[in-house]
């Protein structure tokens, strides 16, 4: 089922990629907090476009979200390329921590869910000195299995956050988000991959010249060796937005 975003999009390889920057973003999912309507968010880069192009299920998730924001750089440029230009980067990271700014205002609740036992509770301990205004509402690592799957949204449900974020990789957070969102209902859930690990310090963002240079994924590759992998779904993209130019932004 296809998702109608209030926002308007550009359709990437038939994924609909919201055009607005962090601003109206941000003020797009307040009022999804306010009327407590569920969005599930996800952070889009290549190798998750590419991955959808892959796997028919992996499409269908990325298709049937509630919001698809422009993380990856590729994204930005691809759109740009088409001709079809969103407003600006809307990096997860960063809109992470602009909803939590926004919570301060409303005293917003927030779960936690992913990561190592460690990371998760320094990320609370962290997250809650630097938005007092906000309220943990609970937090779990992301550590378990499907047989653990029930007792965990059991939890979310009863502490009735307003935001969850969970940080449990790509390939699993999405799924599991698309998966529970209606038991779930939460007005915002997004998966925010290594950011737990940033904010409990665990591991450094890329220094701001890489980001000003557009160039975080290098930096990643640079410390993590064995990301080159996936990584190889950069260039792939590149090549595909390129030969498929007339194509990429028609639905
Ligand atoms: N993670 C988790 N459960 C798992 C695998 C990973 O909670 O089964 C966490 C991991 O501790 C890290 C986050 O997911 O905090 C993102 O991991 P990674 O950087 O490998 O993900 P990706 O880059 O694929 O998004």
């Amino acid at each position: 089922m296809k998702a109608e975003s209030a926002v308007p999009t550009v359709p990437i390889f038939g994924i609909r990629v919201s055009k607005v920057d962090m601003a109206a973003t941000v003020a797009y999912l307040t009022e999804a907090v306010h009327t407590r309507i569920p969005h599930q968010v996800i952070t889009a880069n290549p190798i998750m476009v590419m991955a959808a192009l892959e796997d028919p299920a992996y499409m269908d998730i990325m298709k049937s979200a509630e919001l698809v924001v422009p993380d990856g750089t590729g994204v930005v440029w691809a759109a740009n390329y088409c001709n079809e230009p969103v407003s600006e980067r809307v990096a997860g990271y960063d809109l992470l921590h602009e909803l939590m700014r926004q919570g301060e205002r409303y005293n917003w609740k927030v779960y936690l869910l992913g990561s190592t036992p460690e990371v998760i509770r320094e990320t609370a301990e962290r997250l809650q000195l630097q938005y007092p205004g906000v309220i943990i509402a609970g937090y779990h690592d992301g550590y378990f299995g499907p047989d653990a799957d029930e007792e965990i949204i059991a939890g979310i449900v009863k502490a009735n956050p307003d935001l969850l974020f969970v940080a449990r990789g790509a390939d699993s957070q999405e799924p599991w988000i698309a998966k529970y969102k209606s038991k779930l209902g939460v007005p915002i859930m997004m998966g925010v991959g290594g950011s737990f690990d940033v904010i409990s310090g665990k591991s450094k963002r890329a220094p701001l010249v890489f980001q000003k240079m557009r160039i975080e994924w290098l930096y990643r590759l640079l410390k993590e060796p064995t990301r080159y992998k996936r990584m190889l779904a950069l260039p792939k993209f590149a090549l595909k937005v390129v030969r498929e130019k007339d194509k990429v932004t028609k639905v």
